[in-house]
């Protein structure tokens, strides 16, 4: 019987062998409009190909990848094939497939934050600049659905928190369903709405404090990583200097006591 849910997008027990080589094992996936999902695993666990896969770009061995009808699809890939040879700005880089105006262009631009940026030379740009061109390309599609594969590898860790910002404000002002893609644990945990943490399987998933809760998790990331985010999901919390008197406070004693 199919399962009733209102995902724009979802893997059903989505499995990928090549050469013999399991990648994806049964991989089961949701994302629903206006949520952002982030697909967490060590290098090679399988989370571009799964993205790929989801994108239609990479055929199953078996298993059903189902996307809502009409869905569009923002999708900035981890490696944009970029040829210093070829002069290419950032301008042209956002008119590539699709044809924007002089304004959507400069709209697009300002959200990322990089308005002035608009006769650069891609080559030229920053990682964490090319991520944000690459973003504005992505919503030049008016997207219901932005696929994100590790928007921050090359960016800095102060750029990496501003990255996070961006992408939060983007889901808000565009009411789209974000898939995200990272190896990297803290931030990504806080602004997700659903975590998929993958090793070829799904070894958990489930809201960023049920994650970091797994024994799975802790077994893929080490428990040095699970009490890292459960400080981060802390002080995320409690934003607003009042940790004294807050009694979620003495909750978060009581889990790290539980826990040692
Ligand atoms: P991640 O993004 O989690 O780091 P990838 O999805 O890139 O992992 O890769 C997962 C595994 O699948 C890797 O071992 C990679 O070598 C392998 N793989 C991916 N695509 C192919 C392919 N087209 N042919 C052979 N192996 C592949
Ligand atoms: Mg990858």
């Amino acid at each position: 019987m199919l399962k009733v849910t209102n995902a724009i997008l979802s893997a059903r027990d989505a499995s990928l062998a090549i050469g013999g080589r399991t990648i994806l094992d049964k991989v089961n996936l949701d994302v629903r409009p206006n949520e952002i999902v982030t697909v967490i695993g060590p290098n090679g666990a399988g989370k571009s190909t799964l993205v790929r896969c989801l994108l239609g770009l990479q055929p199953l061995t078996s298993g059903e990848i189902i996307r809502a009808r009409g869905l569009r699809i923002g999708y900035v890939p981890q490696r944009f094939p970029l040829t210093s040879s070829v002069p290419l700005d950032v301008r042209r880089l956002l008119s590539l497939t699709l044809r924007p105006t002089g304004s959507e262009i400069d709209a697009a631009l300002t959200e990322t934050g990089i308005p002035h940026l608009k006769d650069a030379s891609v080559s030229r740009l920053s990682g964490g600049e090319l991520q944000r061109a690459l973003l504005a390309r992505a919503l030049l599609r008016k997207p219901g659905l932005l696929v994100l594969d590790e928007p921050v590898q090359a960016v800095d860790f102060m750029g990496e928190a501003r990255m996070y910002e961006l992408i939060s404000g983007v889901r808000k002002r565009h009411g789209c369903g974000i898939l995200m893609v990272s190896h990297d644990l803290h931030m990504v945990m806080a602004e997700s709405d659903h975590v998929v943490c993958l090793n070829g399987h799904v070894c958990c998933e489930g809201g960023p404090i049920k994650v970091q809760q797994d024994p799975e998790f802790a077994k893929l990331f080490g428990p040095a990583a699970a009490r890292m985010i459960a400080a981060y999901t802390h002080h995320h919390d409690h934003d607003h200097e009042s940790h004294d008197h807050d009694h979620h406070h003495d909750h978060d004693h009581d889990h790290h006591g539980h826990r040692h």
